[in-house]
């Protein structure tokens, strides 16, 4: 059933929710996903970027892109994921919401418990695009390269039917095999709000990627700094595609603090990126990509 327009609140309880539609129709012709859907497309408001960052589910990554009000790394972390015309369409809801590329869970011929199974088919399988952090029973990593530029600002997920939450709590630990975030059945996720961009500060975006577009990356990271003269005086990194969550790493902004921004200073904060890597043996490999990565994303960051 499809019906619009529908407001927020006239939304929520229906069937599945449609955005974009990029991820949630290949999921249907796989016939991974089926039964009756609510199209978000025509409902009103949800689509602007106000002047205090809080910005409607519906805008478009394109959108995201090309506003000059968004801070650095939410303008190229939307400009570096997928296609230009994947960005035309999608939305930053479906983007932060959507589910992961693991090739077991989006395949009819495997159960796993993404999909109610009892196992997860990546460990005894090829898993070289999986977990460098295993943090539980279910290996793939998070898709969502805006949930790692989201996660850099702490920022708020407002939402029509629960509670408003930091877009931390709406992706949880990564423990929960059966999940790709925590957000309820009934729930629209209606914007979400950056609360502590800084002026000036600095905003870095790299992937590592098996070919120049159109793919997901191997490793992904975002870093923010901001400086006190010369002196780095706050510092977000995080990464994707490393674990069943966007992670954010403090130990590595621990070693930025306070120092001179050069490449020294950089490539002694990357190495700390892998303290606690616990990859399968197919996903080891990222433990040199994710570091180079990360320095070259700060080393980005100071180009801008
Ligand atoms: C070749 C290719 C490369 C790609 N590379 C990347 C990449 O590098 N990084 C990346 O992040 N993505 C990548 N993608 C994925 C793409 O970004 C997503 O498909 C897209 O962002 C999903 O947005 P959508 O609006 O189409 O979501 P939809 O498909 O409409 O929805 C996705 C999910 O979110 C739920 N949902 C949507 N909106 C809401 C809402 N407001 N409230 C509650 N639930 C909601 C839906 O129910 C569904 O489960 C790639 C895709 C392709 C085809």
């Amino acid at each position: 059933m499809i019906r619009f327009p529908l407001t927020a609140a006239e939304a929520k309880g229906e069937g599945e929710l449609r955005a974009g539609g990029t991820d949630l129709q290949d999921l249907r012709h796989r016939g991974i996903r089926s039964g009756p859907i609510t199209d978000l497309r025509d409902v009103q408001g949800l689509d602007a970027i106000t002047d205090d960052l809080r910005i409607g589910s519906l805008v478009k990554i394109a959108d995201l892109g090309r506003d000059l009000r968004l801070p650095p790394l939410i303008r190229k972390a939307a400009n570096g994921l997928a296609t230009p015309q994947i960005r035309a369409v999608a939305t930053l809801g479906g983007n932060l919401l959507q589910r992961t590329r693991c090739w077991y869970f989006r395949s009819r011929e495997f159960d796993c418990f993404k999909k109610g199974g009892t196992s997860c088919p990546a460990r005894e399988g090829i898993a070289n695009r999986h977990a460098l952090f295993d943090r539980g029973p279910c290996i793939s990593v998070h898709a969502s390269t805006l949930g790692l530029a989201f996660l850099a600002y702490d920022a708020v997920a407002h939402f029509e039917g629960g509670p408003d939450r930091s877009i931390a709590e709406v992706y949880g630990d990564g423990s929960d095999p059966t999940r790709d975030h925590a957000v309820q059945a009934g729930e629209v996720l209606v914007g979400v709000s950056i609360r502590d961009a800084i002026p000036g500060e600095k905003g870095g975006y790299l992937r590592a990627i098996a070919r120049a577009e159109a793919e997901w990356p191997i490793v992904e990271a975002g870093v923010r700094l901001w400086f006190e003269g010369e002196r780095i005086a706050g510092a977000r990194v995080v990464a994707g595609a490393v674990a069943g969550v966007p992670l954010r790493l403090p130990a590595v902004e621990q070693r930025l603090l306070g120092e001179l921004a050069n490449e020294a200073t950089f490539a002694r904060a990357a190495a700390v990126s892998i303290e606690g890597a616990n990859p399968v043996p197919d996903s080891a490999f990222k433990v040199d990509f994710l570091p180079a990565v990360i320095l070259s994303a700060l080393e980005r960051a100071m180009e801008a």
